[in-house]
Protein backbone atom coordinates (compact mmCIF):
# COMPACT_ATOMS: atom_id res chain seq x y z
CA UNK A 1 0.00 0.00 0.00
CA UNK A 2 1.59 3.66 -1.09
CA UNK A 3 2.64 5.53 1.86
CA UNK A 4 2.24 2.84 3.88
CA UNK A 5 4.50 0.00 2.62
CA UNK A 6 7.24 2.16 2.48
CA UNK A 7 7.27 3.14 6.34
CA UNK A 8 7.08 -0.80 7.10
CA UNK A 9 9.90 -2.44 4.64
CA UNK A 10 11.72 -4.92 6.93
CA UNK A 11 15.34 -4.41 5.29
CA UNK A 12 15.67 -0.78 6.23
CA UNK A 13 14.55 -1.64 9.73
CA UNK A 14 17.05 -3.86 10.30
CA UNK A 15 19.03 -1.37 9.25
CA UNK A 16 17.74 1.37 11.60
CA UNK A 17 17.91 -0.68 14.53
CA UNK A 18 21.61 -1.81 13.78
CA UNK A 19 22.78 2.13 13.87
CA UNK A 20 20.64 2.09 17.07
CA UNK A 21 22.58 -0.33 18.47
CA UNK A 22 26.12 0.73 17.27
CA UNK A 23 25.39 4.62 18.21
CA UNK A 24 24.43 3.15 21.73
CA UNK A 25 26.69 2.92 24.21
CA UNK A 26 24.72 3.68 27.68
CA UNK A 27 21.89 2.79 29.08
CA UNK A 28 19.45 5.56 28.78
CA UNK A 29 15.20 5.30 29.39
CA UNK A 30 12.97 7.56 26.75
CA UNK A 31 9.47 8.06 27.43
CA UNK A 32 7.17 7.42 24.32
CA UNK A 33 4.41 10.20 25.43
CA UNK A 34 1.55 8.67 22.94
CA UNK A 35 -0.39 5.67 23.69
CA UNK A 36 -0.63 5.18 20.16
CA UNK A 37 3.25 4.45 20.32
CA UNK A 38 3.02 2.26 22.63
CA UNK A 39 0.62 0.40 20.82
CA UNK A 40 2.78 0.64 17.60
CA UNK A 41 5.97 0.09 19.53
CA UNK A 42 4.37 -3.89 20.74
CA UNK A 43 2.84 -4.55 17.80
CA UNK A 44 5.87 -3.93 15.48
CA UNK A 45 8.15 -5.56 18.19
CA UNK A 46 10.03 -2.39 18.37
CA UNK A 47 10.99 -3.45 21.99
CA UNK A 48 13.16 -6.32 20.66
CA UNK A 49 14.81 -4.90 17.50
CA UNK A 50 16.68 -2.15 19.44
CA UNK A 51 18.98 -2.78 22.31
CA UNK A 52 18.96 -3.85 25.94
CA UNK A 53 20.36 -0.60 26.56
CA UNK A 54 17.39 1.55 25.10
CA UNK A 55 14.41 1.52 28.03
CA UNK A 56 10.77 2.39 26.44
CA UNK A 57 8.49 3.39 29.09
CA UNK A 58 4.69 4.54 28.34
CA UNK A 59 3.75 7.96 29.19
CA UNK A 60 0.47 10.03 29.78
CA UNK A 61 -0.40 10.46 26.17
CA UNK A 62 -3.85 8.34 26.69
CA UNK A 63 -6.69 10.86 26.57
CA UNK A 64 -9.03 8.18 27.77
CA UNK A 65 -6.71 7.23 30.46
CA UNK A 66 -5.63 10.80 31.82
CA UNK A 67 -9.18 11.76 32.43
CA UNK A 68 -9.51 12.16 36.07
CA UNK A 69 -12.02 10.27 38.22
CA UNK A 70 -13.84 13.68 39.24
CA UNK A 71 -14.50 14.60 35.63
CA UNK A 72 -15.95 11.28 35.17
CA UNK A 73 -18.07 11.43 37.77
CA UNK A 74 -19.32 14.93 37.14
CA UNK A 75 -20.00 13.51 33.25
CA UNK A 76 -21.84 10.28 34.75
CA UNK A 77 -23.73 12.60 37.12
CA UNK A 78 -24.82 14.63 33.82
CA UNK A 79 -25.75 12.14 32.11
CA UNK A 80 -28.49 11.19 34.97
CA UNK A 81 -30.07 14.82 34.47
CA UNK A 82 -33.43 14.77 32.97
CA UNK A 83 -33.60 15.62 29.06
CA UNK A 84 -30.10 15.00 28.64
CA UNK A 85 -28.59 12.91 25.78
CA UNK A 86 -24.67 12.61 26.17
CA UNK A 87 -22.48 11.89 23.47
CA UNK A 88 -19.12 10.92 24.03
CA UNK A 89 -16.25 9.42 21.89
CA UNK A 90 -16.62 5.20 21.96
CA UNK A 91 -13.79 4.60 24.78
CA UNK A 92 -15.01 6.81 27.68
CA UNK A 93 -18.07 4.87 27.60
CA UNK A 94 -16.79 1.99 29.37
CA UNK A 95 -14.50 3.60 31.58
CA UNK A 96 -15.18 3.40 35.28
CA UNK A 97 -15.43 6.06 37.15
CA UNK A 98 -15.68 5.93 40.89
CA UNK A 99 -18.73 4.70 41.43
CA UNK A 100 -20.32 3.84 37.90
CA UNK A 101 -19.70 4.29 33.98
CA UNK A 102 -21.23 6.00 31.07
CA UNK A 103 -21.94 2.40 30.48
CA UNK A 104 -24.08 1.71 33.54
CA UNK A 105 -25.89 5.01 33.38
CA UNK A 106 -27.05 4.38 30.30
CA UNK A 107 -28.36 0.64 31.48
CA UNK A 108 -30.02 2.60 34.09
CA UNK A 109 -31.56 4.63 31.51
CA UNK A 110 -29.54 7.54 30.80
CA UNK A 111 -29.64 8.55 27.12
CA UNK A 112 -26.25 8.05 26.44
CA UNK A 113 -24.67 7.74 22.64
CA UNK A 114 -21.44 7.09 21.50
CA UNK A 115 -20.34 9.61 18.08
CA UNK A 116 -17.34 9.24 16.02
CA UNK A 117 -16.94 13.45 15.65
CA UNK A 118 -18.02 16.38 17.04
CA UNK A 119 -20.35 17.38 14.43
CA UNK A 120 -22.49 14.07 14.73
CA UNK A 121 -22.50 15.51 18.55
CA UNK A 122 -24.25 18.96 16.90
CA UNK A 123 -26.41 16.86 14.75
CA UNK A 124 -28.30 15.17 17.45
CA UNK A 125 -28.61 18.16 19.37
CA UNK A 126 -30.19 19.69 15.88
CA UNK A 127 -32.53 16.66 16.03
CA UNK A 128 -33.77 16.88 19.33
CA UNK A 129 -34.84 20.38 20.32
CA UNK A 130 -36.48 19.26 23.50
CA UNK A 131 -33.68 17.91 25.00
CA UNK A 132 -29.91 18.95 26.35
CA UNK A 133 -27.03 17.53 24.20
CA UNK A 134 -23.82 17.28 26.13
CA UNK A 135 -20.62 16.31 24.17
CA UNK A 136 -17.87 15.19 26.69
CA UNK A 137 -14.59 16.78 25.25
CA UNK A 138 -11.70 14.47 26.17
CA UNK A 139 -8.35 14.74 24.41
CA UNK A 140 -5.07 16.49 23.24
CA UNK A 141 -4.06 19.25 20.68
CA UNK A 142 -5.53 16.60 18.56
CA UNK A 143 -9.16 16.98 19.03
CA UNK A 144 -9.26 20.63 20.62
CA UNK A 145 -10.03 22.04 16.84
CA UNK A 146 -12.84 20.02 16.54
CA UNK A 147 -14.61 20.50 19.28
CA UNK A 148 -14.21 23.76 18.82
CA UNK A 149 -15.39 24.11 15.31
CA UNK A 150 -18.57 22.05 16.81
CA UNK A 151 -19.18 24.95 19.09
CA UNK A 152 -19.19 27.70 16.02
CA UNK A 153 -21.38 25.54 14.07
CA UNK A 154 -24.12 25.50 16.84
CA UNK A 155 -23.31 29.36 17.23
CA UNK A 156 -23.89 30.05 13.54
CA UNK A 157 -26.93 27.40 13.35
CA UNK A 158 -28.40 28.98 16.64
CA UNK A 159 -28.79 25.45 18.38
CA UNK A 160 -29.13 26.33 21.81
CA UNK A 161 -29.34 22.95 23.12
CA UNK A 162 -25.65 21.78 22.52
CA UNK A 163 -23.04 21.39 25.51
CA UNK A 164 -19.39 20.90 25.68
CA UNK A 165 -17.91 19.76 28.98
CA UNK A 166 -14.48 20.35 28.00
CA UNK A 167 -11.78 18.15 29.51
CA UNK A 168 -9.50 18.61 26.98
CA UNK A 169 -5.70 18.84 27.93
CA UNK A 170 -2.38 20.30 26.58
CA UNK A 171 0.43 18.06 26.20
CA UNK A 172 3.80 20.52 27.03
CA UNK A 173 2.35 20.85 30.56
CA UNK A 174 2.48 17.85 31.54
CA UNK A 175 5.43 16.99 30.14
CA UNK A 176 6.51 19.83 32.54
CA UNK A 177 5.21 18.53 35.34
CA UNK A 178 6.60 15.01 34.86
CA UNK A 179 10.14 16.73 34.66
CA UNK A 180 9.86 18.81 37.75
CA UNK A 181 8.35 15.98 39.95
CA UNK A 182 11.97 14.44 39.52
CA UNK A 183 9.73 10.88 39.70
CA UNK A 184 11.32 9.61 37.36
CA UNK A 185 14.67 9.74 35.27
CA UNK A 186 14.02 10.20 31.38
CA UNK A 187 16.95 10.75 29.08
CA UNK A 188 14.72 11.20 25.89
CA UNK A 189 11.00 11.74 24.68
CA UNK A 190 8.98 9.97 21.94
CA UNK A 191 7.50 13.40 21.60
CA UNK A 192 3.66 12.64 20.01
CA UNK A 193 2.95 12.95 16.34
CA UNK A 194 -0.74 13.97 16.02
CA UNK A 195 -0.28 16.54 18.71
CA UNK A 196 2.93 17.85 16.79
CA UNK A 197 0.87 18.36 13.66
CA UNK A 198 -0.99 21.00 15.23
CA UNK A 199 0.94 22.31 17.61
CA UNK A 200 4.63 22.03 15.87
CA UNK A 201 7.58 21.61 17.60
CA UNK A 202 8.31 24.67 18.97
CA UNK A 203 6.45 24.24 22.32
CA UNK A 204 8.60 21.57 23.44
CA UNK A 205 11.88 23.74 23.30
CA UNK A 206 11.65 24.17 27.15
CA UNK A 207 12.80 20.66 27.67
CA UNK A 208 16.44 20.53 26.18
CA UNK A 209 17.23 23.42 26.86
CA UNK A 210 15.66 23.44 30.69
CA UNK A 211 15.77 20.02 31.36
CA UNK A 212 18.90 18.04 29.24
CA UNK A 213 16.60 15.86 27.78
CA UNK A 214 16.49 14.85 24.67
CA UNK A 215 12.45 15.77 21.99
CA UNK A 216 12.26 13.88 18.52
CA UNK A 217 8.89 14.22 17.14
CA UNK A 218 7.53 10.77 15.76
CA UNK A 219 5.00 8.80 13.22
CA UNK A 220 3.73 5.81 14.10
CA UNK A 221 4.83 3.60 11.60
CA UNK A 222 7.65 1.02 12.66
CA UNK A 223 10.28 3.13 10.61
CA UNK A 224 8.96 6.22 11.77
CA UNK A 225 9.72 4.81 15.83
CA UNK A 226 13.24 3.59 15.09
CA UNK A 227 14.57 6.55 13.03
CA UNK A 228 12.95 8.57 16.32
CA UNK A 229 14.95 6.53 18.56
CA UNK A 230 18.07 6.80 16.59
CA UNK A 231 17.88 10.41 16.61
CA UNK A 232 16.89 10.61 20.45
CA UNK A 233 20.16 7.63 20.94
CA UNK A 234 22.29 10.33 18.79
CA UNK A 235 21.42 13.21 20.43
CA UNK A 236 21.70 11.53 24.32
CA UNK A 237 24.96 10.20 23.12
CA UNK A 238 26.66 13.35 21.55
CA UNK A 239 24.90 15.32 25.30
CA UNK A 240 23.50 17.83 22.48
CA UNK A 241 19.70 17.58 23.36
CA UNK A 242 17.59 19.50 21.14
CA UNK A 243 13.65 19.14 19.41
CA UNK A 244 14.33 16.89 16.07
CA UNK A 245 11.22 16.41 13.66
CA UNK A 246 11.57 12.76 12.73
CA UNK A 247 8.14 13.10 11.52
CA UNK A 248 8.43 15.99 8.69
CA UNK A 249 5.87 14.64 6.32
CA UNK A 250 3.13 15.07 9.54
CA UNK A 251 4.66 17.58 11.33
CA UNK A 252 6.23 21.35 10.66
CA UNK A 253 8.11 23.92 13.00
CA UNK A 254 4.82 25.97 13.34
CA UNK A 255 2.10 23.80 13.51
CA UNK A 256 -1.52 23.93 11.71
CA UNK A 257 -1.70 27.92 12.40
CA UNK A 258 -5.41 27.44 11.26
CA UNK A 259 -6.06 24.40 14.20
CA UNK A 260 -4.55 26.92 16.77
CA UNK A 261 -6.28 30.13 15.96
CA UNK A 262 -9.72 28.11 16.19
CA UNK A 263 -8.18 26.42 19.35
CA UNK A 264 -7.57 29.87 20.37
CA UNK A 265 -10.86 31.92 19.49
CA UNK A 266 -12.96 29.12 21.45
CA UNK A 267 -10.63 28.27 24.21
CA UNK A 268 -8.56 29.33 26.97
CA UNK A 269 -5.56 28.01 28.75
CA UNK A 270 -6.82 26.89 32.36
CA UNK A 271 -6.33 24.21 34.83
CA UNK A 272 -6.65 20.73 34.50
CA UNK A 273 -7.08 17.46 36.35
CA UNK A 274 -4.68 14.64 35.16
CA UNK A 275 -5.43 10.62 36.43
CA UNK A 276 -2.30 10.18 38.98
CA UNK A 277 -0.53 13.35 38.04
CA UNK A 278 -2.98 15.96 39.70
CA UNK A 279 -4.14 19.53 38.53
CA UNK A 280 -1.37 20.52 36.48
CA UNK A 281 -1.98 24.58 36.07
CA UNK A 282 -1.96 25.73 32.18
CA UNK A 283 -2.72 21.85 30.91
CA UNK A 284 -6.51 22.51 30.31
CA UNK A 285 -8.54 24.04 27.47
CA UNK A 286 -11.81 26.14 29.05
CA UNK A 287 -14.59 27.59 26.95
CA UNK A 288 -13.73 31.45 26.46
CA UNK A 289 -16.94 33.21 28.22
CA UNK A 290 -18.21 34.60 24.84
CA UNK A 291 -19.03 31.03 24.31
CA UNK A 292 -20.43 29.88 27.98
CA UNK A 293 -23.95 29.35 26.60
CA UNK A 294 -21.79 26.37 25.35
CA UNK A 295 -20.05 25.42 28.89
CA UNK A 296 -21.50 22.41 30.39
CA UNK A 297 -19.65 22.99 33.50
CA UNK A 298 -21.59 26.91 33.29
CA UNK A 299 -24.89 25.71 32.53
CA UNK A 300 -25.54 22.38 34.61
CA UNK A 301 -24.98 22.19 38.39
CA UNK A 302 -23.54 18.57 39.56
CA UNK A 303 -22.47 17.44 42.70
CA UNK A 304 -20.93 13.91 42.49
CA UNK A 305 -20.11 12.29 45.38
CA UNK A 306 -15.98 12.37 46.38
CA UNK A 307 -14.03 10.48 44.05
CA UNK A 308 -12.25 7.03 44.55
CA UNK A 309 -9.39 5.32 42.75
CA UNK A 310 -10.50 1.28 41.46
CA UNK A 311 -8.66 -0.26 44.36
CA UNK A 312 -5.46 -2.46 43.69
CA UNK A 313 -5.16 -0.22 40.29
CA UNK A 314 -1.90 1.12 39.29
CA UNK A 315 -3.26 3.36 36.34
CA UNK A 316 -2.04 6.68 37.86
CA UNK A 317 1.44 5.30 38.13
CA UNK A 318 1.47 3.41 35.02
CA UNK A 319 0.25 6.92 33.40
CA UNK A 320 3.40 8.66 35.14
CA UNK A 321 5.81 6.18 33.50
CA UNK A 322 6.46 5.15 37.36
CA UNK A 323 5.08 1.75 36.50
CA UNK A 324 4.36 -0.78 34.12
CA UNK A 325 1.26 -2.66 33.29
CA UNK A 326 3.12 -5.46 34.57
CA UNK A 327 3.81 -4.00 38.09
CA UNK A 328 0.19 -4.20 38.75
CA UNK A 329 -1.05 -7.09 40.66
CA UNK A 330 -3.98 -6.68 38.76
CA UNK A 331 -2.97 -7.06 35.57
CA UNK A 332 -4.03 -10.11 33.70
CA UNK A 333 -5.25 -12.02 36.40
CA UNK A 334 -8.02 -9.80 37.45
CA UNK A 335 -8.11 -6.82 35.30
CA UNK A 336 -8.57 -7.58 31.41
CA UNK A 337 -9.72 -5.84 28.50
CA UNK A 338 -13.24 -7.71 29.01
CA UNK A 339 -13.46 -6.71 32.61
CA UNK A 340 -11.49 -3.78 33.30
CA UNK A 341 -10.62 -1.87 36.10
CA UNK A 342 -9.03 1.01 35.33
CA UNK A 343 -9.03 3.16 32.40
CA UNK A 344 -5.42 1.82 31.07
CA UNK A 345 -7.13 -1.31 30.32
CA UNK A 346 -9.92 0.09 28.85
CA UNK A 347 -9.17 2.41 26.29
CA UNK A 348 -7.39 1.93 22.61
CA UNK A 349 -4.80 3.64 23.68
CA UNK A 350 -4.20 2.84 27.59
CA UNK A 351 -0.47 0.77 28.16
CA UNK A 352 -2.36 -1.94 30.01
CA UNK A 353 -4.41 -2.80 27.18
CA UNK A 354 -1.37 -2.56 24.77
CA UNK A 355 0.42 -5.26 27.31
CA UNK A 356 -2.98 -7.19 27.65
CA UNK A 357 -3.39 -7.58 23.62
CA UNK A 358 1.01 -7.68 22.53
CA UNK A 359 1.14 -10.35 25.39
CA UNK A 360 3.87 -8.57 27.24
CA UNK A 361 5.07 -10.97 30.19
CA UNK A 362 8.27 -9.44 31.14
CA UNK A 363 9.96 -6.02 31.57
CA UNK A 364 13.00 -5.84 29.27
CA UNK A 365 16.38 -4.51 31.05
CA UNK A 366 16.03 -1.03 31.83
CA UNK A 367 17.11 1.19 34.65
FE1 LIG B 1 -5.34 -0.38 36.40
FE2 LIG B 1 -5.88 -2.76 35.25
FE3 LIG B 1 -3.78 -1.39 34.46
FE4 LIG B 1 -3.80 -2.50 36.85
S1 LIG B 1 -3.83 -3.57 34.90
S2 LIG B 1 -3.07 -0.46 36.34
S3 LIG B 1 -5.96 -2.32 37.41
S4 LIG B 1 -5.92 -0.79 34.26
Amino acid sequence: MKFIDEYRNSELARKLAQNIARRSTRTIRLMEFCGGHTHAILRYGIRQLVPKTVELRSGPGCPVCVTASADLDKAIALAHLPDVITTTFGDMIRVPGSYSSLQKAKAEGADVRIVYSTIDAVDIAKANPGKSVIFIGIGFETTAPTIAASILRAQQESIENFYVLSLNKFTPPVMKALLDSGEIKLDGIVCPGHVSVIIGSHPYEFIPRDYGVACVISGFEPLDILLCIDRLVEQIEEGEPKVEIAYPRGVKPEGNRKAQQLMEHVFEIGEANWRGIGVVPESGLKIRGKYEQFDADKVFSVSPKPPKEPKGCRCGDVIRGAATPLECQLFRNVCTPESPVGPCMVSSEGACAAYYQYGVTENLPGL
